[in-house]
């Protein structure tokens, strides 16, 4: 068997590579195999679980330093999103936490009806959600680390991910959860369009009010500038 110069020059790049990757390395959390999640949001729990599912290791790190599941207000969960939990088994998530909308109807700016859809969905805070989603990956064995907001991703045989802090962590496969600015889509992906403001402004609420409960109907009343969405629960409770 003979072995080509070329094969030998190969290798010995390789070596050396290996060498350099291991130097860059150094103080690095070195998670090969585990796959990497940016962003501990929705999405970011939703993969943990669903690579769970599979037998796969992941680890979720997040920017912000602790749960953000008091902010934000809610949304309508549509059937696709449903759709996503049934195949992932947990639907369960949404017990207790959400309730079922089984029609939109949309008016005009002086109430008139326009039309009906039989689609609805959940109306869900979007805390709540994001806790039970996190509860349920981290049982499932997901890692979650807040705190590590991410700069650049980098391939040195690994995906290589560098956080703000300083601090890196290899892993076999980077997913971006991290939301519309994602950093993780601008490091791969320098070239891709970037998210533009459209010049909509989105502002939601939870009051409690003595209007007449609207049923398991989601009302969207169109403006001639604005929209507005609402439900009233039984309870006065209204979205
Ligand atoms: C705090 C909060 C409140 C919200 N409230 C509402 C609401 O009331 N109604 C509504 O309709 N939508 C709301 N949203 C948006 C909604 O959650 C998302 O549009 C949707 O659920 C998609 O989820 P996502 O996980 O893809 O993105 P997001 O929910 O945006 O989650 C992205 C996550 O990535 C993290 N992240 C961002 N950059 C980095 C980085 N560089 N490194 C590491 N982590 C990073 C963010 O902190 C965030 O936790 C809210 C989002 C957040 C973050």
């Amino acid at each position: 068997m003979s072995i080509s110069a070329d094969a030998v020059r190969r290798s010995h790049e390789g070596r050396t590579n290996q060498a350099r990757n291991a130097r860059r390395l150094r103080g690095t959390a070195v998670a090969s195999r585990v796959v990497l999640i940016v962003g501990g949001g929705i999405a970011g729990a939703a993969a943990g679980i669903a690579l769970a599912r599979a037998g796969i290791e992941s680890m979720v790190c997040e920017a912000s330093t602790a749960p953000r599941d008091d902010e934000g207000a809610f949304f309508n969960l549509a059937p696709n999103g449903i759709a996503v939990l049934r195949a992932l088994d947990i639907e369960f998530v949404l017990d207790g936490i959400g309730f079922q909308n089984d029609r939109l109807v949309f008016h005009n700016e002086r109430g008139r009806v326009l039309a009906e859809t039989a689609v609805g969905g959940v109306t869900v805070m979007r805390g709540a959600l994001s806790r039970r989603l996190r509860q349920v990956a981290q049982q499932r064995g997901v890692r979650f680390v807040f705190g590590r907001a991410l700069e650049t991703v980098r391939q040195h045989g690994e995906m290589v991910a560098h956080f703000a802090d300083g601090t890196s962590v290899a892993a076999s496969a980077v997913l971006g959860a991290d939301g519309t600015h994602s950093r993780t889509r601008a490091s791969l992906l320098p070239d891709a369009p970037r998210a533009t403001y459209t010049g909509i402004l989105n502002l939601g609420g939870v009051v409690q009010t003595d209007l007449a409960p609207t049923g398991r109907a989601m009302h969207m009343v169109f403006g001639r500038r604005a929209f507005f969405g609402y439900a009233v629960r039984p309870s006065g409770e209204t979205y």
